[in-house]
């Protein structure tokens, strides 16, 4: 009878699973967030109206089936959805855990609109871990191999989703990458706290037993020649990424104490898990105040690192308000919560201090005339200047394309922006100005999501097999 309640959705509100306390998960680099208990994933997943043309599946950006896994889940049938899940996404345990589901599935959910939207990332989580530890793993055993390899560069999640339908489809893909472990930033950026490693090792094992091959701590154009792989390949796949970090062009910026977010971020990897994937030391924020400048997904696990590292205080300068922020809703409350000062609307115009940082000058802005994105654009208030007290800052002004040196040799054309174009509507989907090189993920689309990045991955490798005729 439960099963044809259609109306469960007004007895039974949305429930996200319980967090770790606070003043608990502020002292650990941990995943915050209990899973689903069985009975609370049905009853969660039951919740879903069906909708004749669901919103959420068009929002999502790889198009998961998403009422008809959440229907799967309220009968019990895990095995049957982590089938579901995996025809549209290669990483679906790693979006249940970082999308920011608000702006996405969650956010276009008929029921968003007072009942509370169903929990799609917490479920879609929920789903590949019970099976992971049900000892499921992916049906390859049908696969009839082709003679063809594709060279995939860069483990982050659009290369991985390069590779998981290549394999799925008997092409073999080898994937390069300079770091010791794969994920990219799910490895080597994202902190523990949203996205813990175990994660990826799981997926690393599950890979390799489907005949993807990682060659690991190799950079291509240094280590191996993108020659050498022209030759030896019959396609390429480049996800590279966005490394080039952006500036604020004020006084300031290169004083002691100054850092860029990423090294930051994992340096403090590194020395949890014995990585050595920056060369530069561990950045400590113990005992420190530290102002974070920025307001995406990168300045909150910078806040959020600085807490976990016993900063004095965290406080984030974002240039807009809160409503205008772009990182996930979720996590800035989970900032929030766990003692990270925000001052919205404020510039930073200068970081000052004698022989090393003391303090970020900044000047309170109004949102005036939206800008050439439909975003309204921050103003400066006249006479509005202010100092926020640092011994610490960290820059999280976000990324720009940073294209390899052997793009000119291998004619692989950028924008004016430096990304790699590749058009997604092109005759071979994401095809570069090399006719055997395919691109997606940041390094295309500009820094973005890791389920956007999946997206382009997953399609150029459909636009290979065309371009392979296999
Ligand atoms: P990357 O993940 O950057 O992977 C590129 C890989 O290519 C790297 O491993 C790199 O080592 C390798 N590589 C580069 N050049 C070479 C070469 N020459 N040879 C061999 N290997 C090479 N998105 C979300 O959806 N949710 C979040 O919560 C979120 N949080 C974030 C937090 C931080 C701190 C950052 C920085 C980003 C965050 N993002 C988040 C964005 C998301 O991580 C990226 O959009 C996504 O990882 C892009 O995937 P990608 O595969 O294009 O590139
Ligand atoms: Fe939502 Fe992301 Fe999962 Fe799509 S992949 S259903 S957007 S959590």
């Amino acid at each position: 009878e439960r099963l044809n309640n259609h109306f469960q959705f007004v007895e039974v509100g949305r429930v996200d699973p319980n967090k770790v306390p606070a003043k608990k998960r502020k002292k650990e680099f941990a995943e915050i967030y209990h899973p689903f208990e069985p009975g609370e994933a049905a009853s969660q997943s039951h919740r879903c109206l069906h909708c004749g043309n669901p919103y959420c599946e068009w929002k999502c950006p790889v198009h998961n089936y998403i009422p008809n896994w959440l229907q799967l889940v309220s009968e019990g049938n895990i095995m049957k959805a982590v089938e579901l899940c995996h025809q549209t996404n290669s990483l679906p345990e790693v979006c249940g855990r970082v999308c920011p589901q608000d702006r996405l599935c969650e956010g276009a959910c008929t029921l968003n609109d007072g009942y509370g939207a169903v929990t799609i990332g917490s479920v879609e989580k929920y789903i590949t871990d019970t099976a992971f530890a049900l000892g499921w793993k992916p049906d390859v055993s049908d696969v009839v191999w082709t003679d063809k390899k594709v060279a995939v560069i860069g483990a982050g999640p659009a290369g991985l989703g390069c590779a998981d339908v290549l394999v799925r489809n008997g092409v073999k893909p080898v994937v390069y990458d300079i770091y010791p472990e794969i994920g990219g930033l799910l490895t080597f950026g994202i902190p523990e706290f949203k996205l813990e490693k175990s994660v990826m090792e799981r997926r690393r094992a599950v890979f390799e037993e489907m005949g993807v091959e990682f060659r690991l701590n190799t950079e291509v154009g240094k280590d191996v020649a993108m020659e050498d792989i022209l030759e030896d390949f019959d396609a390429v796949f480049m996800g590279m990424g966005t490394y080039t970090y952006m500036k604020g062009g004020f006084p300031g910026e290169d004083l002691p104490g100054v850092y860029d977010a990423l090294p930051y971020l994992v340096s403090n990897i590194d020395r949890r898990l014995g990585f050595s994937a920056t060369n530069s030391d561990f950045i400590d924020m113990k005992d420190q105040r530290v102002v974070v400048l920025g307001g995406g997904d990168t300045a909150m696990d910078c806040n959020r690192t600085a807490i976990r590292q016993q900063a004095a205080s965290v406080t984030c300068a974002y240039r807009r308000d809160e409503e205008n922020m772009p990182g996930s809703r979720k996590e800035v409350a989970n900032a929030k919560e766990e003692g990270v000062k925000f001052r919205f609307n404020r510039q930073p115009i200068a970081i000052i201090g004698e022989d090393r940082v003391e303090g970020v000058k900044v000047v309170r802005t109004q949102l005036g005339e939206p800008d050439e994105n439909g975003r309204q654009r921050p103003e400066v208030v006249p006479g509005s200047e202010e100092v926020l007290p640092a011994d610490a800052v960290l820059v999280a002004f976000g990324f720009r394309p940073s294209p390899a040196d052997f793009f000119d040799d291998a004619s692989i054309k950028v924008d004016d922006r430096g990304r790699v174009d590749a058009p997604e509507d092109s005759e071979f989907h994401f095809q570069t100005s090399n006719p055997k090189i395919f691109a997606g993920g940041d390094m295309v689309r500009g820094s973005d999501l890791v389920v956007t990045a999946i997206w382009e991955g997953r399609q150029a490798a459909e636009g290979i097999m065309d371009y392979l005729d296999v």
